[in-house]
């Protein structure tokens, strides 16, 4: 998880989203449409938002089941189902979250309210494994919630992790190719692209490049 800048309400929101939310109310269904809340502009404007990755997870979406979540969930607040700042994107891990009666958006992190350095005081990795720093409640809470250390998550983790690991070996053989000189600033920057925010799991590389020290 990575913090993420909201942009800009789309225009399909601030023109609909009265309209939308007083029908939804008035019909007494359970669920949106998501042919509403999921139209093209909205997908579109959250994407652009989070380099196409998922909020949660930081999980490229390019090519993979992608769904618009609730970040508050509609059966808690139905006022929200429209709402611009309630509407995240998630992949199909993060998507299936435990529900807010089990555990509630407030006592979770938030990628669109928490900064980079806070979600780092609560959220760590030991490779590709997440786990709470510090015994955090808050990190810990966040990742049962979302399920962040699924199975499928360690694994694309791992494949990540991995290519960073071939580029430092390969690094590294240069290094003792030529008299054990030590990493130049090409080569650092190099393993510092892993760790840009449009990069699939930025913040588990930010970590990894601090404990190295690179
Ligand atoms: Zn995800």
């Amino acid at each position: 998880m990575r913090h993420i800048d909201r942009l800009t309400e789309p225009s399909i929101l601030s023109k609909k989203k009265e309209e939308w939310t007083k029908k939804f109310i008035e019909s007494g269904r359970e669920r949106p449409d998501n042919s509403k809340y999921g139209h093209l502009e909205i997908h579109v404007l959250l994407g652009a938002m989070s380099f196409h990755k998922c909020f949660y997870c930081e999980t490229m979406l390019k090519g993979t089941p992608k769904e618009i979540d609730h970040f508050i969930e509609v059966v808690e607040n139905k006022e929200l189902a429209f709402e611009w700042t309630n509407l995240y994107l998630a992949c199909d891990n993060c998507n299936d979250k435990l529900p807010n009666r089990i555990i509630d958006t407030s006592d979770v992190l938030n990628p669109c309210r928490h900064t980079d350095e806070e979600i780092k005081t609560h959220l760590t990795f030991e490779d590709e494994v997440i786990s709470s720093k510090n015994n955090s409640i808050l990190g810990l809470r966040t990742i049962q919630k979302y399920k962040l250390d699924s199975g499928k998550l360690d694994y694309l983790r791992g494949i990540a992790l991995k290519r960073f690991h071939q580029e430092l070996i390969k690094i590294q053989q240069n290094q003792i190719q030529e008299n054990g000189r030590s990493m130049n600033e090409q080569e650092r920057e190099k393993l510092r692209q892993f760790t840009q925010r449009n990069q699939p799991y930025s913040l588990m590389f930010e970590i990894l490049l601090e404990k190295y020290q690179i």
